[in-house]
This record gives structure tokens, sequence and C-alpha cells, in this order.
């Protein structure tokens, strides 16, 4: 299960990771607990027995104490005991974790990191996350935040992140900021005039994904470019782990070739040669449904350990 914004995605997952009942829906954050208990509830009727809760949010969760930390998601009165009353409201076990961290153990076990002992993962949507798997084990670092790649610094004169740095990966290439420079250079460039996406005032990163895909030179410039932002950040993760391999997931992969082509051939120029060719760099083979069967697995993994 996983919160994002007012919605709530649930899915019941079987021990392969295979999704046998799915849920997606608004919820009213005042009432997480109350509501995710119900969905929990509902799916249960056609599937039998549940034996854990897996439940993902952005933001930071100490997974040794199981208290949200940060979470612009879940609302602060409920973040402390988020755990107890969920436990308390299903009646299940319940497993707490950062979104990237479930959406990178479920590629990892079911995923395109099948078969591999250490990967890092990238999930680059509405925000940029990461986590590290090694040896088989999400490494959440001393406090549980590892993996926080969307917060290093690609630009030293870039703008001001939430995080309260400037110039992070996130400013650059999360899916908000694709659209923000993409309306900046539609107003200063002549040429991008030409561009269909300047007939349509609301456009989305995925509209920017969806035109470069039909061939529109200024949509793929953007594209090419977040590829390039991107590429920067998974040579710095190469040349810091020499990992074996390197999983992109998250809506903004959506683009396909058109972004990933760019991301290999940037981290190829930046990365220490020898640490390059040891790494693959692969998309995500999850797409939207890597978030809930990666908690639901990790969450299932816990209760049998
Ligand atoms: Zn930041």
């Amino acid at each position: 299960m996983h919160v994002s914004g007012h919605k709530l995605h649930a899915a019941l997952v079987d021990p392969s990771g295979n999704v046998l009942e799915r849920f997606e829906g608004k919820i009213a954050p005042e009432n997480l607990v109350e509501e995710a208990a119900a969905v929990v509830k509902k799916l249960a009727v056609g599937g039998g027995n549940i034996a854990a809760l897996g439940f993902a949010i952005p933001g930071l969760v100490n997974r040794q104490t199981d208290v949200v930390m940060i979470s612009p998601d879940v609302p602060s009165p409920i973040r402390e005991g988020l755990h107890k009353q969920l436990s308390k409201a299903t009646g299940l076990r319940v497993e707490i974790e950062n979104d990237a961290n479930a959406a990178a153990y479920g590629e990892f076990k079911v995923g395109a990191g099948r078969g591999s002992r250490d990967i890092f993962y990238m999930m680059i949507g509405n925000g940029i996350g990461g986590a590290i798997i090694l040896d088989g084990k999400l490494w959440t670092g001393s406090s549980g935040f590892a993996g926080e790649v969307g917060h290093i610094t690609i630009d030293t004169e870039g703008i001001e992140c939430v995080c309260g740095n400037t110039g992070c990966l996130e400013t650059v290439a999360s899916a908000p900021s694709i659209v923000r420079r993409a309306r900046e250079r539609l107003h200063r460039d002549s040429t991008s005039s030409l561009s269909r996406l300047g007939l349509n005032k609301d456009f989305t990163a995925d509209d920017v994904a969806h035109e470069a895909n039909e061939g529109d030179d200024f949509a793929l410039m953007m594209i090419e470019r977040t590829g390039k932002y991107i590429g920067t950040g998974v040579a710095s993760v190469i040349n810091l782990l020499n990992i074996e391999k390197i999983i992109l997931g998250g809506g903004v992969m959506d683009a396909g070739q058109a972004i990933l082509n760019p991301i290999i051939q940037e981290a190829k120029r930046r990365a220490f040669q020898p640490c390059f060719e040891a790494t693959e760099i692969v998309a995500g083979k999850l797409g939207k449904d890597a978030i809930t069967i990666g908690a639901a697995t990790l969450a299932q993994d816990a209760a049998i350990t």
C-alpha cells in the first residue's frame, strides 16, 4: 500500500510478486489509518489470508523506531503513532517504509533487479528518491535516510530546493522541474515557439515525454537535457558505489529510450571508466506497481524472518 498526495494505492500481492487485487482511490489524509484499514478489509475479502501490511510513504522513515520523521503526505499529528495505529486498526504486522526504498525492494525481488546482489534504485517522478540494496538487503544508513540522490547538488548556481539546498538534482530533473524548465524555455526562445507544447498551457512532464516520442524537436531537447542531469547524478553513484546495477524508475522514465539513452551517455562521459563498465544501467520493470509490490514483498519478507 502507498500513499501519495491525497491518493491511496493498494494491492494484494502474492509471494511471487503477482498482483491479485488492486485498489486506487482518494483519501482524506487526516483519516489515513481508518481508510487504509477499510481498504485492507476490502482486499482481504477476495484473497483469503493477508500475512502483513507494507505501507510506503514519500518522506523519511526511521525503520529502527518505525517513526515517520518527515512526510508531506502524512499529517503531523498521526506521523509518530502511524505504525501502532495501523497495526491496531488492521490486526496485521505492519512495515512502514520510504516509497523509493519500497520500490527498490520490489524491483530487486521480482523486477529488473532479480538475480542481482547489489543495486542502486532511483525513482524519478514528482520528486527524486533513491535506495541502496547491498548483499540482498536494503541499506538505509545510520538513521534510515540513505540514498537521497535527489538532493545531491548538480548546479551550484541553481534554484532553491525544498530541502533548503540549491541546485539539487530534484530541482532540474523531477517531473515538475521538467515542466518549469520547458515553460521558461518556451517563453525565452523563439525557435521553441514551433513546439506543439506551446499550444497546451497546462502541459505536464508526461506531455513533454509524449511529444518527444512523437518527434517534436523542442520536447526531445528537454528530455535529453533532463537525461543529462540524471546521468550526471548516476555517474556520481557509479563512482561512489561501484555498484552492479542501477535501476531507474518513476513516472519520468515513461519517456523510454528518449531519456534512458542520454542518461547512459552522460554517465559514461562522467563516471570513472572502470566503474562505469562494471555497472548496468536499466529501466525498472514494475512500472507504476513498483512501490505497492515492493512494500508488500518487504512486509512479507519481514514477516518470515
Ligand atoms: Zn534538495
